[in-house]
């Protein structure tokens, strides 16, 4: 029986991701979201909550199986950069189904980057063209790095061409992806999207902006061309012109969390999809011609971050990086609450009222 709670810290996260190489995380995730996503109908699952207010949005992605029970705590506050703080911060859980103790508690906010890069490599194994060799990327921002070694180490893309109007981006993601390994000569910037998605095989968008944007034109994308469409994930922000939805064939993570808050939200209710679980366990068709266009609709689901959480658990107890907490009371004799606070007077707390 567990007694504590195992916790890894935000420094040691990172320092557990450093010491074990991005390449061999990703593909760590990699594997460890394939076993989840094949084991799909076994999990609880619902569309995340959120609490919206005007500086930002803070969000619950529960989900469980017969043996375990994860939560992550997720927040975006585009105005926390002006006071210190990063606009996304997140943390997770792990804990018995059999007795609800929680076994795990993590700092999720690196690893998230690393679970949504390994998750779009794993879409676009099942559905972009074997032969595919170049990717264009579509904003430089934090998701970026993550997701151009994702492809570079997991897909064998060779080319990345990369567009973002900030030049400081890209400037970023060229020093990062350079100090990651990746040659000078894999990185092309442009000086448009249009330049960077004309003649590539995937075209990932992560930009940020909080409307319904068309960070690429529709005109530019070349039939057989898979999309992986990372950026639009709340209401009110998508990243891709209508027609380009309309031409494509869609998948996604959990239909009624998507049709909230991802491209979807630009069509129908109803319109067709396919569930990447079922392209997965070869339940339904991926792509059925090299001509077709495919398209993924991440926003990014509780499943994943159990997986994330999981993967890290192992990992973090194998590297001897995890902290014990004593998060939740240990009690010598379990219905007895009230004698904790009896010990904290014996341990030499002042009673400070009487009834
Ligand atoms: P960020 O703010 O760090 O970076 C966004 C970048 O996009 C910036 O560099 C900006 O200059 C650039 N940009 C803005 N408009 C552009 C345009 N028209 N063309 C090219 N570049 C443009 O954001 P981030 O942390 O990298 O996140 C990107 C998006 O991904 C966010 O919307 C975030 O909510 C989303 N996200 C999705 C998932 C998921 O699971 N699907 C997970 C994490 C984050």
């Amino acid at each position: 029986m567990h007694r504590h709670t195992d916790f890894l810290s935000a420094p040691k996260t990172a320092q557990l991701i450093a010491r074990t190489g991005l390449a061999t995380c990703l593909r760590g995730l990699f594997d460890t979201l394939s076993e989840d996503f094949a084991r799909w109908p076994d999990f609880e699952k619902s569309a995340r909550v959120a609490s919206h207010s005007p500086g930002g949005v803070i969000e619950l992605m529960p989900t469980a199986n017969a043996r375990d029970y994860a939560f992550k705590y997720v927040n975006g506050h585009p105005g926390n950069t002006a006071r210190g703080l990063p606009t996304v911060m997140a943390f997770g859980c792990l804990a018995d189904v059999a007795t609800g103790m929680p076994r795990f508690l993590c700092d999720l906010t690196l690893a998230t980057a690393l679970r949504t890069a390994a998750t779009s490599a794993l879409a676009a194994h099942h559905l972009a063209r074997p032969d595919s060799r170049s990717m264009a990327l579509i904003g430089a921002g934090s998701q970026a790095e993550f997701q151009a070694l994702a492809f570079t180490s997991l897909l064998g893309i060779k080319e990345l061409r990369v567009f973002d109007p900030d030049p400081a981006a890209l400037a970023k993601l060229t020093a990062n992806l350079l100090h990651a390994g990746l040659e000078r000569a894999q990185i092309l910037a442009c000086t448009s999207a249009s330049q960077a998605v004309q003649g590539a095989d995937i075209v990932t968008t992560a930009t940020a902006a909080k409307r319904h944007a068309e960070v690429i034109h529709d005109t530019d994308i070349a039939p057989s061309t898979h999309i992986n469409a990372v950026g639009g994930d709340c209401p009110g922000k998508t990243e891709l012109p209508l027609a380009l939805l309309q031409r494509a064939r869609l998948f996604v993570e959990f239909p009624p969390q998507t049709r909230i808050e991802g491209e979807l939200q630009l069509l129908p209710a109803d319109a067709a999809v396919t569930e990447l679980w079922q392209v997965i366990t070869g339940q339904a068709p991926g792509r059925s011609d090299a001509a077709q266009i495919t398209l993924f609709d991440s926003v990014g689901f509780a499943i994943e971050d159990y997986s994330t959480l999981r993967y890290l658990h192992r990992l973090a107890g194998e590297s001897g990086l995890l902290d014990k907490l004593a998060l939740v009371p240990h009690l010598s004799d379990p219905r007895d609450l009230y004698r904790l606070l009896r010990e904290a007077r014996h341990a030499g707390e002042e009673i400070v009222d009487t009834l």
